[in-house]
């Protein structure tokens, strides 16, 4: 039984919506679908404006240049993510500031940020793992008392709550994605969500490739010219008419997931009750939305031996981040607060499990009994 670790789903409603957008006669940005997609985004997050663009590294890049990165600015955040996380800051000459994770959901420990935090600090970016929401309360309160900007790395985030609240509608800015591996896709996309009424406008001139193209459309200026600095951020109506199949049955795709999810959690009690392996946490204050089902195993030995035997009976599982402090770039361009001993020794130990949605209960079963005797 070959079981992949991913399966890109779809609807049903894409190649439908891709027609229509072909009939509707505009394929670059920022027609019908793209603003219908953003409209969804808006009611969902209660966002001032959402802005669709080609990826979420995109959304994190005009991110930055919102809260006006300089050189030598400090952006906190942790090191056990994603590239683009650091990229984004590094790109506009900020110094990314790793701050350690928690050992129960692998977020930034919230803790520890505001020892964290120096005059050159600006900004401080949580990343919400696996869609489970990092502590929002406490960020929020200590960037407050610093004057700092967050930004909300919600690439893995949509459609969990934190405290009731959706993900994304906390930082001043927050970024989510659509990449194929995420939940909702379409392909390589994302958004970037502007809390910080101030910001909407020139977050529009920067998608726009620094012109003032969009205030000329709704007839707010009467010439079409560059006025700041941006890039091209937008997508095609095509990727945008793809999303809004997914957009429209969020809700149906995220039960499907969770409940994928439970099943895996509950077959695995016994191999966690056994102190093999540990599984997943969820603070109860949390809604989280089966971006991922991970374990984590003894140590890094036994993670390369599961993955190679599980490879062998063609269960394809795989793990991640090299943490961003022992990567080259990381060396170069940031630097760590403090030991990262949390980040160090669980980043070794965990393992991802197939999640897609039409995975069977007679996979996972499979992937269970083979875990049972490997861990
Ligand atoms: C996937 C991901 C990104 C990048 O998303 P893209 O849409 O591929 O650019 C950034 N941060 C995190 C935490 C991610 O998981």
């Amino acid at each position: 039984m070959k079981i992949p670790f991913n399966q890109p789903f779809t609807t049903g409603h894409e190649f439908k919506y891709i027609q229509q957008a072909i009939s509707n006669g505009i394929l670059s940005g920022n027609g019908k679908f793209t603003k219908q997609c953003q409209k969804w985004l808006e009611n969902y997050s209660g966002c001032h404006k959402a802005l669709l663009t080609h990826s979420c590294t995109a959304a994190l890049e005009m991110a930055a240049i919102l809260a006006d990165i300089q050189p030598g600015d400090e952006v906190i955040m942790p090191s056990y993510t994603f590239v683009s996380t650091a990229n984004a800051f590094v790109l506009r000459g900020g110094i990314p500031v790793f701050v350690d994770i928690r050992p129960d959901t692998l977020n930034i420990d919230e803790t520890k940020i505001e020892a964290a935090i120096t005059p050159k600090t600006k900004a401080i970016v949580p990343v919400h793992y696996a869609g489970v929401p990092c502590e929002m309360d406490t960020i929020m309160a200590i960037a407050k008392r610093h004057n700092l900007w967050v930004i909300e790395d919600a690439a893995q985030g949509i459609m969990s709550t934190y405290k009731g609240k959706p993900l994304g509608s906390f930082g001043h800015l927050a970024a989510l994605s659509f990449h194929e591996t995420k939940n909702i896709i379409c392909g390589e996309g994302g958004a970037l969500l502007v809390n910080y009424p101030a910001w909407s406008d020139r977050a529009e001139v920067i998608w726009e490739k620094g012109t003032n193209r969009t205030q000329y459309f709704k007839g707010q200026v009467d010439k079409y010219t560059w006025v700041d600095i941006g890039s091209s951020y937008l997508p095609s109506e095509i990727n945008a008419a793809f999303l809004w199949a997914q957009m429209e049955q969020a809700e149906t795709i995220t039960e499907k997931r969770l409940r994928v999810w439970q099943t895996y959690h509950e077959s695995l009690t016994y191999l966690e009750l056994a102190k093999k392996i540990r599984r997943p946490v969820v603070p109860s204050s949390c809604r989280h939305n089966a971006h991922m089902y991970y374990i984590l195993v003894r140590d890094l030995q036994t993670r390369i031996s599961v993955i190679d035997q599980l490879k062998e009976y063609k269960i394809n599982t795989v793990f991640h981040y090299v943490p961003l402090h022992n990567s080259p770039a990381g060396k170069k361009y940031a630097r760590s607060f403090k030991t990262l001993s949390n980040t160090e020794e669980l980043s070794e130990r965990l393992l991802r499990l197939p999640l897609w949605l039409g995975i069977e209960d007679e996979h996972i079963k499979n992937i269970v009994e083979k875990l049972e005797f490997l861990c």
